[in-house]
């Protein structure tokens, strides 16, 4: 899931060698991320009514549901889905062509009420095997801004990203949960992000047992200030950076062999999942004082 520019932190990334300033990562309170709530709801519209009215175009393994309004956006939008694929089957292993649905949402209400989440602008659910968006910057968009353009992509790659992880998982035999949460968003950030250089950014650790569950997940949001979205990026981006890009998929192979994350990571890293949060936390503290002092330096 992703949620809309207005929450997001100021985060400085420089893209293709142009410096843009950009929203990331999501600071919202929201339930497990590509899996809805609230089906049972009576007011929550179907999917039937949802695409009722809408054309559906299949695009390879993908029906993509959309109205006059989004029209102008389908070559973008496959072009954007072909990059996923490529990527996700490099970094995430899968291959398949499992059936996948895109829709777009007309309005925050209607997303807000088919997914059960707030301040989305997309979401995946794996029960659906379908990715819901409503892009920001509808207008900006619609002329080709750059920004909103590079924005609606990473949206795509995200969701995309969710799905291929799962389909992969399923496939090796593993529930997704036995993941934790910051290793799934962690992953589609990182992913949708891969192209793009970032620049070093502060925050605070929050405990890495905190980011496990929805639950707790949504209790870290809450009480610390960090956005667990930006940090669960960083996580990935440091066992990248560390061990190569191949790791992910390792940690997935150990992980199914044992069906344990920790026992899969440590197999993986040949690193204690413990050490390697105690590294991390430290390292990210150290950069944090490093950085602010010389924030402090650069204005006194
Ligand atoms: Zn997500």
């Amino acid at each position: 899931m992703r949620d809309s520019m207005g929450k997001r932190a100021v985060f400085t990334l420089i893209l293709c060698g142009v410096l843009v300033i950009l929203a990331v990562s999501s600071a919202v309170s929201v339930s497990m991320m590509y899996v809805l709530s609230g089906q049972n709801s009576r007011s929550v519209p179907t999917k039937e009514q949802v695409t009722e009215h809408m054309n559906k175009e299949i695009y390879k393994h993908t029906a993509i549901y959309y109205t006059a309004d989004e029209k102008p956006l389908l070559d973008l939008t496959k072009l954007t889905l072909d990059y996923a694929k490529r990527i996700s089957q490099i970094i995430v292993g899968y291959k398949g062509t499992a059936p996948l649905e895109l829709i777009f949402f007309s309005d925050e209400a209607e997303i807000e009420q088919y997914s059960g989440l707030k301040n989305v602008v997309g979401f995946y659910s794996e029960q659906e095997q379908m990715i819901g968006l409503l892009p920001e910057e509808k207008k900006q968009l619609l002329k080709k801004d750059e920004l909103a353009v590079f924005m609606y992509k990473q949206l795509i790659i995200h969701e995309y990203t969710h799905y291929a992880f799962h389909q992969k998982t399923r496939q090796m035999g593993t529930a997704t949960s036995v993941f934790p949460l910051w290793f799934h968003e962690g992953l589609s950030e990182w992913v949708a992000h891969y192209d793009v250089v970032i620049d070093p950014i502060t925050f605070s650790v929050v405990p890495f047992d905190q980011l496990t569950t929805d639950r707790k997940w949504q209790k870290s949001r809450m009480e610390y200030e960090t956005d667990v979205y930006l940090q669960s990026f960083y996580m990935i981006k440091d066992l990248t950076d560390t061990f190569g890009e191949g790791i992910i998929l390792t940690i997935i192979n150990k992980t199914a062999e044992t069906q344990d994350f920790e026992k899969g990571f440590e197999a993986a890293t040949k690193e204690s999942l413990k050490r390697f949060e105690h590294d991390f936390t430290k390292a990210y503290e150290k950069k944090k004082t490093a950085l602010e002092r010389q924030v402090s330096n650069a204005v006194s």
